[in-house]
């Protein structure tokens, strides 16, 4: 198995992409969906069954691991793969973006953020430095630089003065990282929807020099067609040559969009959180397993689907332990998200490698165009 971290790309078609990640824990097919593991756990689901639905890599959470139960116990137990039973790649992101939405409290200077905990209201700070050390502790295989992101939408100058913060910051994530065969430092571009501010962020970290380059500061509330955008330009000013990574994306339709644009890796906490809301994901688009319609419904939610809530449960049963706050409803629903997510990856991954992109992006338009089968 490789020691070292390192990107091949295998195929592109237009600007969509596929390609492994190798990691001394193992390999990561791109495009990648990270589910999103904020507490050492993807939430109503164990670790063996989220690989069963074809995740190469998880996503952690600094702030929240930080605070509870912290990356001092976390490294005490052996680090986070073997505290969450996880032995595959993870990453983590910096904290900045869950401390800027998350605490209480906070305050901004060159040096980094002080803030309140949203827990217990206790004071803590992160830094560069500190992001890179509690990353460390945790045993992070790819490690986000720390960085400010401001909430669209902001004034230009406001974005330009955060994004040449996290630009220093960046130099700094860089310098506190060190030496660490093995184990991947992300750079995040920032810059809003300012192309000219994104292209500067990304010449700064090209500079620095990183393992893999994040598009940072998108889906924080500028919607999908200004999202889509910045996508058209933003991933064309980093190395072809390197991971890129969409931060916080997204629904189906914004992940595909997304590989249109040049994208590798995303995380989201959609398919997991909607998973627990009742409000399921299909290749037919979205159906809400509380509706009415589905209570003497004996049809699989999605019978081309080959997860457990679709081979095993009707739409009834679902409805029923909904209704009925039953705990395997969150972890059926959760499983049949994350399923779907992953078998929209893996369709990807098949049709870059074999240039039928386009083809394979407009049987997924058609078929959510439409819609859910008819009630019966
Ligand atoms: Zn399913």
């Amino acid at each position: 198995m490789t020691q070292q971290f390192s990107f091949k790309l295998k195929a592109t078609d237009g600007k969509a992409r596929t390609g492994v990640i190798s990691t001394p824990r193992g390999e990561v097919r791109t495009p990648a969906f990270m589910p999103v593991g904020t507490a050492a756990t993807v939430k109503a689901m164990m670790p063996e069954s989220v690989r069963a639905t074809g995740a190469d890599i998880l996503l952690g959470n600094t702030y929240h691991l930080m605070l509870r139960p912290t990356a001092e116990r976390i490294d005490r137990l052996g680090g986070l793969h073997k505290f969450m039973n996880w032995d595959r790649p993870i990453l983590t992101d910096s904290g900045g973006f869950q401390v800027m939405s998350l605490a209480g409290l906070r305050k901004l200077t060159e040096k980094g953020v002080t803030f309140k905990s949203h827990i217990d209201g206790s004071k803590h700070e992160l830094t560069p430095e500190r992001s890179m050390e509690i990353q460390r502790l945790l045993g992070s295989d790819i490690v986000m630089c720390f960085d400010e992101c401001p909430a669209l939408p902001a004034n230009r100058d406001r974005i330009a003065e955060s994004m040449r913060l996290s630009m220093r910051w960046a130099e700094r994530s860089r310098d506190a990282f060190g030496d660490r065969p093995g184990h991947a430092l992300f750079g995040i571009m920032q810059g809003g929807l300012e192309r000219d501010l994104r292209e500067e962020s990304a010449e700064a970290l090209k500079k620095i020099g990183f393992e893999g380059y994040a598009v940072g500061g998108l889906a924080v509330g500028e919607g999908q067609e200004a999202m889509f955008d910045c996508l058209d330009y933003a991933p064309d000013f980093l190395p072809m040559d390197k991971p890129r990574y969409l931060m916080g994306v997204g629904k189906p339709d914004d992940i595909v969009g997304a590989v249109a644009r040049g994208i590798d890796m995303m995380d989201c906490v959609l398919p997991s959180r909607s998973g627990r809301t009742g409000q399921v994901f299909t290749r037919y688009g979205v159906v809400n397993i509380k509706n009415a319609r589905h209570a003497d419904d004996p049809r699989p939610l999605d019978e081309n689907c080959s997860c457990p809530a679709c081979s095993n449960y009707s739409r009834a049963y679902l409805h029923h332990v909904f209704r009925a706050n039953e705990m395997i409803s969150g972890m059926l629903l959760t499983w049949h998200n994350l399923h779907y997510f992953q078998e929209i990856m893996q369709g990807m991954r098949d049709a870059i490698a074999e240039g039928s992109f386009e083809a394979w992006q407009a049987a997924f338009n058609a078929q959510r165009a439409q819609g859910d089968i008819e009630p019966l």
